[in-house]
């Protein structure tokens, strides 16, 4: 029988409030003086007493409502005590029993608990010395952990890149990975049968490929040592990114090593008697879900790929939703729109990830309507977007200035199609007696003569109502 994996995911986000978890020094995470957004409480001052940030609480309530979880209606912070330079109060203010949210669910993956904790300072090491940065000490961080549910690397990365996208729709952070704004934790083990394996955590994922890479990496390892009859050790691997492998860091500590015990310098949170945090005021104040958005575009008509590149950023959301109004949300349009956005405007922000589109929405709706009207043809289209995107401008203008702008009315036509067939006699008899290539060799005159302006379709149809007059 084969090894099946299973992984668990821990994923903490630096919440987007005004001021700290505990005091009112300000979370800034572009702050880039050290230790200047602090305060006797964030420096674990003797006699201090933390406060709790009702931002804070709301944006995590307002996630666990988005993934349909249980909000506590009484919670309760813990203390979670460890040592480190980079913890100043010797402990860090989590939550442990009683967290925030219980259950859930996230790109089909089943969410244990979502809870409010403290982060931790930043350190940095060099040969001179160890410096720490408290600019970060006590910034709000939400957790998240799902239950161990999933059994390869794709499912995780996809689950990460949604949870990122809620957060970025709800305003709860910024999530950037890079930024260590939002840092993922995979838990990985491997077993031959229903029992699961020793797991393994691994950290330092910097973006969602390097968490499916660790992923697939950590289980063929697993898998390898096991069947060389080596046993699984449980312990904290970090991701190099340069060797592209998982290595050891520690050994993991257990959590009765953490000596959690309930926060004395905090009131237990009791939701219901707070009238922001009820169920419905924090349901009600949900935007459109990613999710959601995705089915609404599939609803007008939209292949399911398509959609999910359209809802995929929250400014190409609302690019897309500010042209479907100025299309008044007609359905044909809203196809064409997200046909040309989908191949063209895709490719081309693919091809110059630096450069900034000047296209605005107002333009690329006129486009649209001039390409359902038949005004230009799919070619001319492209041209013309091409300019918007470099340049920006008027798309009615740039057809007429290009000589763009398609002819679609026929007696516009006629004259110039008149013209071909006095020209080449030949061919029109050719035509009359019974040879349909004539009338090719025609059409590609006609086509010529009017400069593209007219549909081949409708040329074809003039030609042989004039040859056969
Ligand atoms: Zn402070």
């Amino acid at each position: 029988m084969a090894y099946r994996p299973t992984i668990g995911l821990e994923i903490h986000a630096e919440l987007k409030t005004r001021t700290k978890m505990f005091c009112d020094s300000a979370n800034n995470p572009d702050e880039e003086h050290p230790n200047v957004n602090v305060c006797p409480v964030c420096l674990a001052h003797p006699g201090t007493l933390p406060t709790i940030n009702k931002e804070a609480v709301r944006h995590v309530l307002r996630v666990g409502s988005s993934v349909d979880g249980t909000l506590a209606d009484y919670t309760e912070f813990d203390r979670k005590s460890y040592f480190y330079p980079d913890i100043p109060k010797g402990y860090q203010i989590s939550q442990y029993e009683y967290p925030l949210v219980a259950g859930g669910k996230l790109s089909g993956v089943d969410i244990t608990r979502v809870h409010l904790e403290e982060d931790t300072a930043r350190s940095s090491h060099s040969k001179d010395g160890s410096l720490v940065d408290f600019n970060r000490a006590g910034v709000p961080l939400m957790e998240l952990v799902t239950e161990p549910v999933i059994h390869d690397a794709e499912t995780a990365g996809k689950f990460a890149r949604e949870l990122q996208l809620l957060l970025r729709t709800l305003g709860a952070s910024e999530a950037n990975l890079e930024k260590g704004e939002m840092r993922i934790e995979a838990n990985i083990s491997v077993s031959k049968d229903d029992t699961f394996g020793t797991k393994v955590e691994v950290k330092n994922l910097n973006s969602f490929r390097s968490v499916e890479r660790a992923i697939d990496f950590e289980i063929k390892r697993q898998v390898e040592a096991l069947e060389k009859g080596e046993a699984i050790v449980q312990e904290t691997r970090g991701w190099d990114e340069n060797k592209q492998q998982t290595f050891h860091q520690r050994f993991k500590e257990g959590s009765a090593d953490y000596r959690y015990f309930p926060e004395p310098d905090l009131p237990k949170l009791i939701t219901s008697e707070i009238p922001e945090f009820a169920n419905t005021v924090i349901e009600t104040s949900l935007p459109e879900l990613p999710w959601d958005k995705r089915a609404r575009y599939e609803n007008i008509g939209l292949k399911s790929s398509d959609a999910a590149y359209l809802a995929e950023t929250i400014e190409r959301g609302i690019f897309f939703d500010t042209v479907l109004s100025e299309l008044q949300n007609d359905a044909a349009l809203a196809l064409i729109a997200a046909n040309y956005f989908v191949s063209d405007v895709a490719g081309w922000l693919a091809k110059n990830p630096s450069a900034e589109s000047k296209l605005s929405s107002g333009a690329f709706a006129t486009l649209v309507r001039m390409i359902a009207a038949d005004t230009i043809s799919s070619r001319g289209a492209k041209d013309i977007l091409l300019v918007l995107l470099e340049e920006g401008g008027e798309p009615e203008t740039l057809a007429k200035e290009k000589g763009l702008t398609q002819v679609s009315d026929p007696e516009a036509l006629r004259a110039s199609i008149q013209g071909v067939i006095v020209e080449h006699p030949a061919a029109a008899a050719e035509y009359r007696a019974g040879k349909e290539a004539s009338l090719q060799f025609l059409i590609g005159m006609a086509m010529k003569a009017t400069k593209g302006a007219g549909k081949p379709a409708l040329i074809r149809e003039l030609l042989v109502e004039e040859l056969v007059k």
